[in-house]
């Protein structure tokens, strides 16, 4: 049978756009789901193409979004629709390719989510019980979980949610939080008594199931197990019921036979992914509960570390007892958070990346497709996003290796051959095609390639791929072709070399096409193929070369740039003036809830990074530097052009900001510390091979300064400081 793949990635808050993030996740799952779509099974001996259903929405009830359209004078339904007009731009900007794009604010999910609710009703599992509850004094109101923060009761985090922890990921009761307080008005809520609606996870019916649920193999990743298992205890009797209800007035759905109560928006946000995909069928003309009854139907969930409470114990529980046919087949991949240069991201810190101006500098969002790919694995860990790493792979895989293949040998086609590959190849091209495609131990790389990208090993599956595009430079490089064309005699020897060649660089297109699908289709056009499939990477059939001998191609147009290190300083967000670094918000990727500013710290003093070993240390090659020469850079205002004695018997040219503290005379003949083992760096007025270090503070309106360092005497060009 053919699978049918029912794949989601997390709701996001409607209160905002999307942060670098959120896109990370979307081009995980559109990454996933691509590949998907280019394999084919088997039914009754002939080959279907897998059936994939990709779908997202808004998440738009609860308490912030009613406070927001509220100050904006308008209704929380004009306040979501407004947001939601705005995420195409991101979505197609980064080639992710949802099949439907909905809202849980919709008919679909009303009707859902009222639904499972009376299931559970029926199944026994939902209790009332009068409890005290958070309540603003100030503002007059119930304060839903997020509209509470305070410590948490597990890890002690400052300003974590009511409802659960982004820094450990604990799940609790807003009364649990230690010193809470109303992100509204900051005061110290009191406790008012009000008739709460419970789901009942304590009940023994819901460990069994979550016990046995947890343990099936392949469902969710090693680590996911150990943390649920903490969650669920020995038998359960960590497990409390669940909160689902909230008073009027919230924007929500309202709870069926309980007039004033809503479902709590964590409640309807994951029946949302049932509710897009319902409104989908609709579009397509496709029977939902056909599907959803489909034993081949498997529901992917892709989610954020911070809310997989909600996600591995209710959703799980709800869809189980309210009899929901795919809760067999869920499966749920939990991804780290993306940080900046080893940092939590953060607007004041200057360290957040927006999306949208990622696009506006006119980056390629398949550069960023595959430097997230290329770091993407299938634990839940942090993923770093570093700009020098960044242009470094990105100029270094793609271009230098992959574009190149196309751009050295696709010119003689068209001059030479009227564009028309060679009929056949020879032996010695063969031989190296088959030494590009399958490993010394026969294995097909493609077949690896295939199972990486199954399994979200994306970084695997593309250090693979980059095996082929190096075997494949080789074979041009000791070919030569450019020498070739200059000789009549070897015009068939060009013609064997090229062919060979770009059908190499085909077959790479269709392995990267997952990761690339703005560069594949333009591959595609260019090599007059309707389509690129993955059946014709398959080496044993033949149908690498087949499909290629004898063919037409097109002309060769420039397939992909460099990246332009300057880029990379724009893209960063500039930091507001004499924010304290303490009081940043922090990004996570997935659903996140608008706060209410933290009080700011006494001290200026800039807060410390994380910490390191002595390893990560000794990687930094700090050296001795002499200012050999030193002048003004034409056209920088800020920038000094260093020459450098670093005791290399060569000198280095380095630029340095610090054109506002120091006058070029002063410097020559000083001695001062510089980065030796930097990356050298292209920038507008040259290159730079190094960094000098200097301190300035972290609010530049207290202080402006930027100042370099200089070493006690006896210190000598060259030393290294350890
Ligand atoms: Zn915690």
């Amino acid at each position: 049978m053919t699978r049918k793949l029912f794949v989601t990635t997390a709701l996001p808050y409607a209160n905002a756009a999307f942060h670098i993030g959120h896109m990370m996740e979307y081009i995980q799952a559109d990454i996933w789901v691509r590949f998907q779509r280019m394999q084919r099974d088997e039914v009754d001996g002939q080959l279907a193409p897998r059936t994939v259903h990709f779908v997202g929405a808004d998440d738009t009830h609860g308490t912030p979004i009613m406070i927001a359209a509220e100050k904006e004078g308008i209704t929380p339904q004009a306040f979501v629709a407004k947001i939601a007009a705005g995420r195409a731009q991101y979505l197609d900007g980064f080639h992710i390719a949802f099949d439907n794009w909905y809202s849980t604010d919709s008919p679909e999910n009303v009707e859902l989510s009222q639904g499972i609710y009376r299931k559970l009703r029926d199944a026994g599992l939902i209790q009332t019980k009068i409890v005290p509850r958070f309540y603003d004094p100030v503002k007059g109101m119930f304060l839903a979980d997020r509209n509470i923060k305070g410590e948490c009761p597990v890890c002690h985090a400052k300003d974590q949610y009511g409802d659960n922890c982004e820094v450990c990921g604990a799940a609790y009761q807003p009364t649990e939080l230690i010193n809470p307080f109303s992100v509204f008005t900051n005061a110290t809520p009191i406790l008012k008594d009000s008739e709460q609606y419970f789901f009942k996870l304590s009940d023994p019916r819901c460990y069994e199931f979550l016990k046995e649920w947890l343990n099936t193999p392949g469902r969710l990743q090693p680590e996911m197990v150990n943390k649920v298992s903490e969650w669920l205890g020995e038998s359960g009797e960590k497990l409390a019921d669940w909160d689902i209800s909230r008073d009027a007035p919230y924007f929500g759905i309202p709870i069926p036979d309980a007039p004033g109560k809503f479902f709590y928006v964590w409640l309807d946000a994951p029946v949302g992914y049932l509710a897009s995909l319902k409104n989908y069928c609709e579009k397509q003309g496709i029977d939902f509960n056909e599907l959803l009854n489909d034993p081949a139907t498997e529901q992917i969930h892709f989610i954020g570390k911070d809310i997989v409470s909600f996600h591995l114990l209710f959703w799980p529980a709800m869809l189980k007892f309210a009899g929901h046919p795919v809760i067999d087949k869920l499966k749920v991949n939990v991804h780290g958070h993306l940080t900046v240069n080893n940092e939590k991201m953060s607007k004041s810190r200057g360290t957040g990346i927006s999306p949208l101006r990622y696009l506006n500098l006119g980056m390629n969002p398949e550069w960023l497709r595959y430097y997230i790919a290329f770091k993407l694995n299938s634990k839940v860990e942090d993923l770093d996003f570093t700009g020098e790493d960044f242009v470094a792979r990105v100029n270094s895989d793609l271009i230098g290796k992959y574009v190149n293949i196309a751009s050295r040998c696709a010119g003689f086609i068209a001059k030479k051959f009227d564009g028309k590959l060679a009929a056949s190849l020879s032996d010695g091209a063969q031989g190296w095609i088959k030494r590009a495609l399958v490993t010394a131990d026969g294995v097909e790389r493609q077949a690896s390639i295939a199972a990486n990208f199954e399994a979200r090993e994306f970084g695997k599956a593309l250090r693979e791929i980059m095996e082929i595009a190096d075997i494949t430079n080789q074979y041009v490089d000791e070919n030569k072709p450019w020498i070739l064309a200059k000789d009549e005699a070897k015009i068939a020897e060009l013609h064997d070399v090229c062919t060979a060649a770009l059908i190499l660089f085909r077959q790479l297109t269709t392995l990267l096409s997952p990761v690339l699908p703005g560069v594949a289709a333009n591959v595609a056009k260019f090599l007059n193929d309707e389509k690129l499939v993955w059946a014709d990477t398959d080496v044993a059939s033949g149908a690498v070369s087949q499909a290629m001998l004898g063919r037409t191609i097109g002309a060769y147009s420039h397939l992909m740039t460099r990246v332009d290190a300057k880029m990379i300083e724009e893209l960063f967000d500039a930091p507001p003036a004499a924010t304290p670094a303490a009081t940043a918000a922090s990004t996570t990727a997935s659903t996140t809830i608008g706060t209410a500013a933290a009080p700011a710290p006494a001290t200026g003093i800039e807060e410390l990074a994380p910490e390191i070993k002595i390893d990560d240390f000794v990687k930094i090659d700090l050296r001795i530097a002499k200012i050999v020469n030193c002048e003004h850079v034409d056209g920088s205002d800020k920038l000094l052009r260093l020459t450098l004695d670093v005791g290399e018997g060569r000198h280095r040219n380095v630029f340095s900001g610090i054109k506002s503290m120091y006058k070029p005379e002063d410097l020559v003949g000083k001695l001062t510390v510089l980065v030796a083992n930097l990356a050298p760096r292209k920038m507008k007025f040259g290159v730079s091979e190094g960094m000098v270090l200097a301190a300035s503070a972290a609010d530049e309106k207290a202080n402006p300064g930027i100042y370099i360092l200089n070493p006690w005497p006896g210190a000598e060009p060259g030393m290294r400081i350890r």
